[in-house]
């Protein structure tokens, strides 16, 4: 392909800590992934090769978390939790978070699904101890349990029935959840549980979005806030 036929795109995490450079052919479609780490994640891929990916100068270090031993190594942001590459175990390809990327309008991408969850061995969840909110009286409402992929946080909360058009669950395009992709449901004070709050990290986005800190595990950084129910969301206009 003709050297006039790549662009440039500019990437980061949130926080910046971490920026990138991709020199590629436009960017017409991305990836989505079923598997247990992508979909916590909200992982929205496009493959590069290295030669294609460039950190820049002066930019900061990204932490690394594998699914098992011998798989692919995600690459995030210790800062703010940004999930943004993966690269295979001998480093020949590399896959970059999407989301990360600048000025991209993402719903115009045509998306591709990668059904990541019938490869490899299957991925053990985790049990969430829910007796804190089981002790509630709360006949109507459903007790929706999750955890982080490594199993550190876990959390379990009472609602009302999630895929219900009257309860709020909300995917939000604001800066801080269209970077982690998030699903985000209301349950009131003191109908959840959190198990492991201790290893968790908070990232603030600044006074005005004090309110969205997001808890998040230390290992992976997934946020744990997110219930394990997918295909419930409401769009509405975040700023
Ligand atoms: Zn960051
Ligand atoms: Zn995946
Ligand atoms: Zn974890």
């Amino acid at each position: 392909m003709a050297e006039e036929e790549f662009k440039t795109y500019n990437g980061s995490c949130h926080c910046g800590n971490f920026s990138y450079t991709l020199t590629v052919p436009e960017i017409k479609r991305g990836e989505r992934c079923n598997c247990s780490l992508c979909h916590r994640k909200g992982y929205f891929w496009f493959n590069v090769t290295p030669e294609q990916f460039k950190a820049d100068e002066g930019t900061g270090e990204l932490s690394s978390y594998q699914t098992s031993e011998g798989s692919s190594r995600h690459l995030f942001c210790a800062t703010c939790g940004a999930g943004v590459m993966a690269k295979m175990p001998d480093e020949s390809l590399m896959a970059v978070n999407l989301n990360t990327v600048k000025g991209l309008d993402r719903k115009s991408l045509e998306v591709k699904e990668l059904d990541g969850a019938s490869f490899g061995e299957p991925y053990k969840t985790f049990d969430v101890p829910t007796d804190t909110i089981d002790a509630l009286d709360l006949p109507d409402y459903k007790t929706y349990t999750g955890h982080c992929h490594c199993g550190d946080v876990k959390v379990a909360f009472k609602s009302p029935d999630l895929y219900a058009p009257t309860t709020f669950v909300v995917s939000d395009n604001c800066s801080i959840c269209a970077i982690h992709a998030y699903v985000i449901a209301y349950p009131e004070r003191h109908h959840y549980q959190i198990t492991g709050i201790e290893n968790t990290t908070a990232y603030f986005m600044g006074d005005k979005y004090a309110d969205r800190a997001a808890a998040a595990c230390a290992r992976q950084n997934p946020g744990v806030l997110p219930p394990e129910a997918e295909g419930v969301s409401d769009e509405f206009e975040g700023d």
